[in-house]
């Protein structure tokens, strides 16, 4: 029998009282490996009291005794760094380097938030009128709840979580039902790095869970990572009740590819970017738009490395692509293939009815290249969040770049050639909130805001680095005289 999950609340693993359980599957083998609670709103309250009991002797513990537990978290997620990454593997489908890269990201975040006692400090003026000081410090939200999507189980509450806690936040984190085991094995280690009772809480749900979090009075912020749909309506959910909130949302990634490119270099980043962790990153390149002579150049370049990528098992040596999370996740990606196809798109390579030796049951599907796709046409605008790449033509790197702009999202945007100007031209006008010039993946290091612009993100301030530390504290400006023999100067 499946392990059944747990929550975490008030420094104790708690079964749930939930009366619907969802199973969780490997999605390479189809097997069951966890059935995680849908919890309840009772569940939820019980989670954000025990934060808001834990907040006020939490907040008082000195900045530098906070990241003392930080460091010690950072110490045991080296201890069991493989054994996460399996687990990773085995809920989520990536393969186990993807796994260990993700991770990686998330043990810098712990790092970057360690520097808090620099990072949180205030300003001071003085003088501000003859004998009157003026100075501004920066304190804890309160109670902060992390709301993870299914595509990077370990990372993404990483961009939140090191930082909530060294601001002297305290926290409930919701990881998403269909990739819950990861945050399972984080809390028992964050359990072991012992974190006073209450500070950290592990909730497991859906969508209910998530809107009694949106509602729940004593959490005052809210951090959401998942579709663009969602996060409308967390974004307009919680913000309604005056939360705090940042929502980053779902992407439609174009990369824009001169003649002038390397090409040999801009072939195997390009397909890395599209079929890395089986295209299901919020970064990969989804649309590749060539100028001028580079389609005749690249195309059938990038079809013969597309082709080359070994499909499997992520837990195999020498596999280079995972499954995708679900078989309606399948369904949903073979669906839009052949809408493109039936829209026009002319197939390059077509990765659909691929079968795994070994793993007849997972949800593969293969490395997908569709050529001529139009603008405005279903592929050209819906996130497919699935190994397939559309390819689009045009004539000059102005149109290219129009074309970029014409798009709903704003997640990521990149550029290949060896023009500085072209380059500088593309960066200063793309309306994206990550910009890469020969780089596929435009993931922004820890000690850097990480979000995208227009539907990609609903919020003004970003995760990761000194944003998350401004998101997770207010300021409070203090205006001060002293009466008494030196004021009297005055
Ligand atoms: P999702 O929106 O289905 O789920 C995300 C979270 O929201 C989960 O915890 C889920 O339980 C909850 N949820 C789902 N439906 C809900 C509802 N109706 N009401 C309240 N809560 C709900 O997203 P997903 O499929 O897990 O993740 C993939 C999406 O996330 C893609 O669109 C991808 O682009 C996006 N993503 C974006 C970024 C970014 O930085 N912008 C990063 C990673 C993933």
């Amino acid at each position: 029998m499946p392990e059944k999950l747990l929550n975490y609340v008030a420094g104790a693993w708690c079964g749930s009282s939930a009366v619907s359980y969802l199973d969780v599957h490997n999605p390479a083998t189809a097997e069951t490996v966890a059935r995680v609670p849908l919890s309840t709103p009772a569940e939820v309250n019980q989670a954000a009291t025990a934060a808001m009991n834990a907040f006020d002797a939490w907040r008082r513990t000195p900045a530098p005794a906070r990241i003392q537990y930080l460091f010690k978290l950072k110490a045991l997620l080296e201890a069991y760094f493989d054994d996460l990454c399996r687990t990773i593997t085995q809920e989520n489908g990536k393969i186990v380097e993807e796994a260990a890269g993700e991770l990686r990201r998330a043990i810098e975040n712990v790092e970057v938030a360690c520097g808090i006692p620099t990072l949180m400090l205030g300003d001071f003026s003085e003088d501000v009128a003859r004998g009157v000081d003026e100075y501004m410090i920066r304190q804890p939200v309160g109670v902060a709840a992390i709301i993870a999507p299914f595509n990077f189980p370990g990372m993404i509450p990483f961009w939140y979580l090191p930082y909530a806690l060294a601001c002297g936040n305290t926290v409930v984190v919701k990881p998403s039902e269909r990739c819950p085991m990861t945050m399972q094995k984080v809390f028992q280690l964050l359990d072991e790095a012992g974190f006073p009772k209450g500070v950290v809480n592990l909730i497991n749900g859906s969508a209910e869970t998530v809107n009694a979090l949106l509602d729940h009075p004593a959490i005052a912020a809210i951090t959401f990572v998942g579709s663009t749909a969602t996060a409308r309506h967390v974004y307009a959910r919680a913000s309604a009740s005056g939360k705090r909130v940042q929502a980053q949302g779902g992407a439609k990634n174009p990369l824009i590819i001169l003649p002038d490119a390397d090409l040999r270099l801009t072939t195997s980043i390009v397909i890395d970017s599209a079929f890395g962790n089986a295209g299901q990153r919020c970064l990969a390149a989804s649309l590749a738009i060539t100028v001028g002579e580079a389609d005749r150049i690249f195309t059938p370049a990038l079809a013969e490395a597309a082709a080359a990528r070994v499909v499997g098992y992520g837990l195999d040596a020498g596999v280079h692509m995972g499954p995708v999370i679900t078989a309606q996740s399948r369904t949903r990606i073979t669906g839009l293939i052949q809408r493109g196809l039936d829209e026009g798109a002319r197939p390059v390579v077509d990765g659909r009815g691929l079968v795994v030796s070994g793993h007849e049951a997972g949800n593969f599907v293969g490395p997908t290249i569709l050529a001529d796709v139009r603008p405005g046409s279903t592929l050209a605008t819906t996130e497919v969040f699935g190994p397939v790449l559309g390819l689009m033509h045009v004539d000059s790197v102005e149109d290219a770049i129009a074309l970029v702009n014409s798009g709903e999202y704003g997640n990521m945007a990149c550029i290949f050639t060896g023009s500085g100007a072209a380059a500088r031209k593309f960066r200063y006008e793309a309306q994206a909130g990550n910009i890469g010039i020969n780089i596929g993946v435009a993931a922004p290091m820890a000690f850097f805001p990480f979000s995208g612009w227009r539907s990609s993100f609903f919020g003004t301030l970003h995760a990761q680095g000194q944003h998350a530390v401004e998101f997770f504290t207010q300021t409070k400006v203090v205006v001060e005289r002293w009466l008494g023999e030196w004021a009297r100067k005055f």
